[in-house]
């Protein structure tokens, strides 16, 4: 998976976050720290269901539908497999 390292990042940035509050501060940051991990988590899910990957299974693609211009696929074989859901 593509988008693991992105979040682990982001989950490492709050971790360290947390670490260099004092103890009065530490309920407020772990908030804003969960807030921002699901905004990443968000994040990676819009990136996995952009149009600019294999709309088959998710890879990056490389290859636009001949037909209708719009379906992306990161083969022909993907391509075929999806010929009767567009
Ligand atoms: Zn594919
Ligand atoms: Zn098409």
């Amino acid at each position: 998976q593509e988008q693991e390292p992105i979040i682990q990042q982001r989950i490492q940035q709050a971790v360290d976050e947390v670490k260099t509050k004092s103890s009065e501060d530490k309920q407020k940051v772990l908030m804003d720290a969960s807030r921002q991990l699901r905004e990443a988590l968000k994040e990676a899910n819009a990136q996995s269901n952009s149009k600019e990957n294999c709309w088959n299974c998710g890879r990056k693609a490389t290859e636009t539908c001949s037909g209708c211009s719009k379906a992306r696929y990161c083969g022909t074989y993907c391509q075929h497999k999806d010929w009767d859901r567009h």
